[in-house]
């Protein structure tokens, strides 16, 4: 049987301001405090892992360990079908500059114009379905855990479209849809997510009953 949380502190293994905020909005009605990895100074592991699995439970792991509370973590990304599922766990850092002395950061538009390339060079007949996805993993200081996976299939576009949400948000059309993530209403995006997904079936299975 998978171990539950019950209510208390928890801690969110990221550095990211905008994902605790929406992680901590998600899990308030649940009753758990939710306190950032980064408030509690812990140090940020190296994602080494080569599934979105490995490195949420990786990131999981270390803060469990280094704070003896429960913690959670989570890894996403966009998986191309025609380039054989990349750029999968390495999405974030093919928007790295690394050319730019001095002047770190992620270039979105860069990693996207460089998935489109290399689509362009298996021709119009490539396979520019795609999905996101994102794993949620909960760890305990004694080692237990429990993983989360969510995803939201769709289609690359290009070029680009829409101002809003972030990352590759404006290449990727859900199913079903003619608008890409960019395009469309952030609360419908947050329904219909990857993120959505998963955190849905953790709140099925940590919360209910
Ligand atoms: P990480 O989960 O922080 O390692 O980041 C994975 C990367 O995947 C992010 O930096 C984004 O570029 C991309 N990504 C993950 N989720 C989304 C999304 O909902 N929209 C657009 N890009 C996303």
């Amino acid at each position: 049987m998978t171990r539950k949380l019950g209510s208390g502190k928890l801690v969110i293994a990221t550095h990211n301001a905008g994902k605790l905020k929406e992680i901590s909005a998600l899990l308030a009605p649940y009753g758990m405090e939710c306190i950032s990895a980064g408030a509690l100074g812990l140090p940020e592991p190296a994602e080494t892992g080569t599934t979105f699995i490995e490195n949420a439970l990786i990131k999981a792991h270390a803060a469990a360990k280094a704070s003896q509370l429960p913690a959670l973590a989570d890894d996403s990304g966009l998986s191309v079908a025609g380039l054989g599922g990349k750029p999968g766990v390495y999405t974030a850092d093919w928007a790295e500059r690394q050319w730019f002395e001095g002047e770190p950061g992620r270039d979105w538009y860069m990693a996207m114009g460089k998935v489109e390339g290399m689509l362009q060079a298996f021709g119009p007949q490539a396979d520019r379905n795609c999905w996101f996805s994102c794993v949620l993993a909960i760890a305990w200081p004694d080692g237990t855990s429990a993983v989360y996976e969510g995803r939201v299939d769709g289609h690359y576009i290009w070029p680009p479209r829409g101002e809003r949400g972030f990352g590759y948000d404006p290449v990727f059309v859900p199913k079903g849809q003619k608008r890409s993530f960019a395009e469309i209403d952030p609360e419908e995006k947050h329904r219909i997510s990857h993120r959505a997904d998963a955190f849905a079936k953790l709140v099925a299975e940590q919360f209910s009953g």
